[in-house]
């Protein structure tokens, strides 16, 4: 399983990145996890967008599931013609929202695409053995668990403290955590993390490493990573744009 950050910057669009936005690779299959504003551009740069066999959407905040409708372009008036839809799973209402923000089209979001709703549990997605977990966010929000020949990749998507990443996180390889907040008083409650939490997550879940995600762009990187190193023993790494983990 080959892990390519795609887009990280955090509840809108950054200066050098996209909205949130992973391409999971294994065994030939493509699964994009996530695709907020700015995404299906970068996207290109690692895949064609007719090469992916699924995606996958957290929650419908726009800054996770937002460049669906552009990449429904793509789908439905490609000059070679309509392509196959791709089957996207996300929370309940995800067609109904993208259908929404699509607006009245010649072509639909349903053309474009095969809407599964996703539950807590665990299914297979290709090649992949797929665990969602409801996390702690003013939305339906799923956290993943991706494992794939020994290998794991957990992501909190977008959540506040919760023992539920701890579970789904236990002992994965990576642990791609969102840091919306650095430390500061009055962080509203069952939004977001710090990057002193995820840090945390990350040790009571034992993971083997933590990445930072999902870093909005008011804050300062260099703090987030500072303040994480000091709450978990393992590596901390920042997510930037192209960077490739566990292949
Ligand atoms: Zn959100």
């Amino acid at each position: 399983m080959q892990v390519t950050i795609v887009g990280w910057s955090g509840s809108f669009p950054g200066p050098s990145s996209p909205a949130s936005c992973y391409l999971i690779e294994a065994d030939g299959f493509r699964l994009v996890l996530d695709l907020g504003n700015g995404a299906v551009g970068a996207l290109q740069r690692y895949t064609g967008l007719g090469d992916v066999d699924a995606i996958c959407v957290s929650h419908l905040h726009s800054d996770h599931c937002l460049d669906l409708i552009g990449y429904s372009v793509f789908q439905n008036y490609h000059p070679d013609g309509p392509r196959p839809p791709i089957p996207v799973s996300g929370p309940a209402g995800t067609q109904d929202r993208l259908t929404r923000a699509l607006g009245s089209e010649r072509r639909t979001m349903a053309d474009a695409f095969d809407f599964a709703t996703l539950t807590p549990g665990t299914t297979d997605i290709g090649p992949l053995r797929v665990t969602t977990g409801h996390m702690d966010h003013p939305v339906e929000t799923f956290g993943f668990r991706l494992t794939h020949a020994g290998k794991t990749l957990a992501y909190s998507a977008d959540t506040g403290p919760t023992g539920e990443l701890v579970k789904i996180a236990a002992g994965a390889d990576v642990l791609l955590c969102e840091a919306s907040f650095v430390d500061g008083p009055d962080r509203p409650v069952g939004e977001h993390m710090t990057a002193r939490q995820a840090a945390e997550h990350a040790s009571r879940a034992e993971v083997g490493e933590l990445v930072l995600t999902h870093l909005v762009a008011w804050n300062d990187p260099a703090v987030s990573l500072a303040q994480a190193s000091e709450a978990f023993a393992g590596p901390v790494t920042l997510a930037s744009s192209g960077l490739r983990l566990l292949g």
